[in-house]
C-alpha cells in the first residue's frame, strides 16, 4: 500500500540494498546503474571487499554461486545476499535485480512507515493468485502448499525481525535446501519461507515494478513516489518507463538516464534548464 506516516527514523545506512548480477551484464547493465541511483547512495549498496568493478567503497560481492541462469545458481546468490545482510546489522533487507532502477528516498519513505523489529515483507507479486507448489517432506512424502510472493525483478524487502525468524531456512547455505525442497526459483522461495512456514502475509505494494507488467502505464507524474521501476521486453516489445526527456529513447532506451534526471536534477551530468 501507500506509505504510512513515518513509524521510525531511517537513514540511508539502516537499508541493506543486494542487487543481483552476474558477470556478462557488468558493462551492459550494472555501468547504469552505477551512474544513476547506484551513485546518490553508494553506503547502501553491501558492504564487502571489492574486485574489478568501479565500486570505489567496496560493495561487491563475488560468489561461489555458478554464472549459470539455474535455479540453483540463483538460490546461490539469494542465500549469499541473507547472510550478508545479517552480517551487516541493518534494519531492512532489500533485493533488486540489475534491471532495476532504486528510487532511495522512495524507498526510505516506505520503510519508515514499517517497524523494522516485527515482521515485514514488501514487494509486488507476479501472479495474481498464490502459486502452487509441491513440498517435498521427507524421503518418498509429499504435499502441496501455496503461497504468495513478490517477484524478485520488481524488487521486495523484508524487515530484520523477519528475516532473523527465516534464518533456520535462509542462513549459512540452507536457503538452497529450502529452495529444492519446493523446486522453484529464488524469489519464490522467499515467499514459501515466509508464507508458508512461517505464517507471515505479504505487503503489496504497487510502487514496486518489474518488466513483467507494462511500464507505460506508470504515471511520469508520479515518478516521484515509485520504490522500483525497471526495463526489458514484456509480450515480446521493448518495454521501458514513458518519460519525455532529457534523453532520447535512442540514448537512453532503459529511461533511467532521464528518470534519475528527473528526480535528481542537480546531477552533474543532466542538462540543465536555465535558472534566474
Ligand atoms: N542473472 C544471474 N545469472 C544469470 C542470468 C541472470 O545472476 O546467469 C541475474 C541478472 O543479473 C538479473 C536477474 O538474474 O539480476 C534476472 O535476469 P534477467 O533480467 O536477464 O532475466 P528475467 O528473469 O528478468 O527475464
Ligand atoms: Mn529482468
Amino acid at each position: 500500500g501507500h506509505p504510512r506516516p513515518p513509524a521510525e527514523l531511517l537513514s540511508p545506512r539502516d537499508v541493506f540494498i543486494a542487487v543481483k548480477t552476474t558477470r556478462k551484464f557488468h558493462r551492459a547493465r550494472l555501468d547504469l546503474l552505477l551512474e544513476t541511483w547506484i551513485s546518490r547512495h553508494k553506503e547502501m549498496v553491501s558492504p564487502q571487499p571489492t574486485h574489478p568493478l568501479p565500486l570505489p567503497t567496496g560493495n561487491v560481492v563475488l560468489t561461489n554461486c555458478s554464472a549459470a541462469h539455474s535455479r540453483q545458481a540463483l538460490s546461490c546468490k539469494m542465500s549469499v545476499e541473507y547472510d550478508h545482510f545479517i552480517e551487516s546489522g541493518r534494519k531492512w533487507f532489500c533485493h533488486v535485480d540489475d534491471d532495476n532502477y532504486v528510487n532511495l528516498r522512495a524507498l526510505l519513505r516506505l520503510l519508515a512507515s514499517y517497524p523494522h523489529t516485527q515482521d515485514v515483507y514488501i514487494g509486488k507479486p507476479s501472479l495474481n493468485r498464490p502459486i502452487q507448489a509441491t513440498e517435498r517432506i521427507s524421503e518418498n512424502k509429499v504435499r502441496p502448499v501455496h503461497f504468495w510472493f513478490a517477484t524478485g525483478g520488481a524488487g521486495f524487502c523484508i524487515s530484520r525481525g523477519l528475516a532473523l525468524k527465516m534464518g533456520p531456512w535462509a542462513s549459512g547455505g540452507h536457503f538452497m535446501n529450502t529452495a529444492e525442497r519446493i523446486r522453484l526459483p529464488d524469489d519464490c522461495t522467499i515467499g514459501y519461507i515466509v508464507e508458508a512456514l512461517l505464517g507471515v502475509s505479504l505487503i503489496r505494494s504497487g510502487l514496486f515494478h518489474s518488466h513483467l507488467e507494462n511500464l507505460q502505464q506508470v504515471p511520469a507524474s508520479e515518478l516521484h513516489e515509485q520504490v522500483t521501476l525497471s526495463y526489458g521486453t514484456f509480450e515480446n516489445k521493448r518495454n521501458a518507463v514513458l518519460v519525455k526527456g532529457p534523453f532520447s529513447v535512442e540514448a537512453d532506451p532503459s529511461r533511467f538516464r532521464s528518470i534519475h534526471c528527473h528526480l535528481y536534477p542537480d546531477t552533474p551530468w543532466c542538462p540543465r534548464t536555465a535558472v534566474f
